[in-house]
């Protein structure tokens, strides 16, 4: 018996073999369209990621409509040339034939969504997948409905369900029903490790290709010789945003001893300015995601002591900026990633300390350093390896369309944005050309004698 679910998947791939979706101006037209509709519906998505996450307008703009906007006016402007085919060098033999390498739409892809950044982290590779000349189909979060609910509304308005399509409800359900009947040419995937290996195992039944955009433990690394002041203000931006439920913050720092101290202070003064003395009043800090995930983080709580903060109510999922040292390599909150406003401080006196600690939990999709030293910087960039990351910053890598994001070893596989989301949902199809006129007889057999000639040729 297929299911209708089934039988919808199966139009979808009728509908990519068709080949509607891959022209240029197909695609440009659809990519519009969604601007378009997004900027329609600007105030219903304000309300619905409120609703979920109590992220601010401006925050909301700035950490997820903005960036789809970015994306969406990156892949407009730059598709055309994306994709023409690239002529690459002949190698000798070869020649006088060319090369070019053609991009190729992969069919019908699947991308699933966390519910930290509800919309920029479906959207974005959806504009990729568009660009590519993809079928879509969509998987939000079902912890962030208020926001899957409008992105469904914008996509069922604007495109037809055997193009692009969203299917809400429990993950554990609706993506193994799909992918067990259903061959997709591909898995966009972003959220937790365990979850990314459940994909990964169904994905290779099939032997689809997956992205995996995953989490883990971000280091923070402050040198003695950083600017103690600027990084207190950008660590503190970059872990209380969206109450540190961010895949890239800072998950715990590690300062030089002799800076400690100052760097508390500093973060303390900088929670207070941001966010007030009583933040769960803060109009610029939202809140816990749901309940299950508070209690983890309020027990956490017990696992080093409080420097600051630790204020919390289940009522309103509030969980204030929090400090906390004494923390043990060997706790839950050193083994499993924070993904909350909690910050644990360690610190170290020689680069070895702050190795062995980063070595708890190896290859972290994000890493950050603070040092005005270019030796320090060139020690740390060639020694750790991590997805991606920023000097004397945080987060802020993951704005640039120029740079590819995503994870390395387990906090990831493959990468995107702008022009690396069009190459993520595009398969690279290579092919040489040989002109008629030159057809020399060495090509040929009988080879015999020919060895010498052939080692010349082939180096
Ligand atoms: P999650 O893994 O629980 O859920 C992600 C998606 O997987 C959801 O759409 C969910 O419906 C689906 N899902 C859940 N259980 C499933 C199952 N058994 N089988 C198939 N699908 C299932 O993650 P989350 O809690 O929503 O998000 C938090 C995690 O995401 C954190 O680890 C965070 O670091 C990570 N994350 C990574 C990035 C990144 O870009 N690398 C961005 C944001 C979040």
């Amino acid at each position: 018996m297929v299911s209708p679910l089934q039988q919808h998947l199966e139009n979808m791939k009728l509908h990519f073999e068709s080949g509607i979706t891959h022209s240029h101006q197909f695609r440009i037209q659809k990519l519009k369209a969604l601007k378009k509709a997004i900027a329609e519906n600007e105030e219903a998505i304000y309300t619905a990621l409120y609703t979920d996450l109590k992220k601010s307008k401006e925050e909301a703009y700035a950490t997820e409509i903005g960036l789809v906007f970015a994306e969406l006016n990156v892949a407009i402007k730059n598709l055309k040339q994306w994709m023409q085919p690239e002529s690459v060098a002949t190698d000798f033999v070869n020649i006088p034939s060319t090369s070019k390498i053609y991009r190729d739409p992969l069919g019908v892809v699947l991308i699933i969504s966390p519910w930290n950044y509800p919309f920029q982290l479906l959207l974005n590779p959806l504009i990729g997948a568009i660009a590519g000349g993809n079928c879509v189909v969509l998987k939000p979060s079902e912890f962030a409905t208020a926001t899957a609910n409008v992105i469904e509304k914008i996509i069922t308005a604007i495109f037809p369900e055997e193009y692009i399509t969203v299917v809400q409800g429990d993950g554990a359900t609706v993506i193994p029903e799909m992918m067990h009947h259903f061959r997709f040419n591909h898995i966009f995937y972003t959220g937790s490790i365990p979850v990314g290996k459940l994909i990964y195992k169904m994905a290779a039944e099939k032997l689809i290709p997956v992205t995996l955009e995953l989490g883990g433990k971000s280091p923070c690394i402050v040198e003695e010789d950083a600017n103690i002041t600027i990084a207190a203000k950008r660590i503190v931006l970059g872990k209380f945003v969206n109450v540190g439920q961010t895949c890239i913050a800072p998950d715990y720092i590690v300062v030089h001893q002799s800076k400690k101290q100052l760097l508390i202070e500093k973060m303390q003064y900088f929670i207070k300015k941001f966010y007030t003395e009583n933040a769960s009043e803060s109009y610029d800090y939202g809140k816990i995601i749901n309940e299950k995930r508070f209690n983890t983080l309020v027990n956490y709580l017990s696992q080093g002591t409080i420097i600051h903060g630790g204020r919390h109510q289940k009522e309103t999922l509030f969980i204030e900026p929090t400090l906390l040292e004494n923390v043990s390599l060997d706790s839950n909150l050193m083994k499993e990633e924070i993904f909350g406003p909690l910050l644990p401080i360690f610190t170290f006196t020689t680069a070895d300390d702050a190795l062995a600690i980063i070595e708890h939990n190896s290859h972290p999709l994000a890493f950050y350093l603070f040092t005005n030293s270019r030796v320090k910087e060139n020690f740390w960039m060639n020694t750790v390896s991590f997805g991606g990351g920023c000097i004397n910053n945080t987060d802020w890598h993951f704005t640039n369309h120029n740079l590819p994001f995503g994870g390395v070893g387990n906090s990831g596989i493959g990468a995107y944005h702008g022009k690396y989301s069009f190459n993520t949902f595009t398969r690279l199809k290579p092919v040489l050309k040989t002109p008629n006129w030159f057809d020399p007889f060495l090509k040929y057999p009988p080879f015999k004698g020919r060895l010498g000639l052939f080692k010349w040729m082939i180096r």
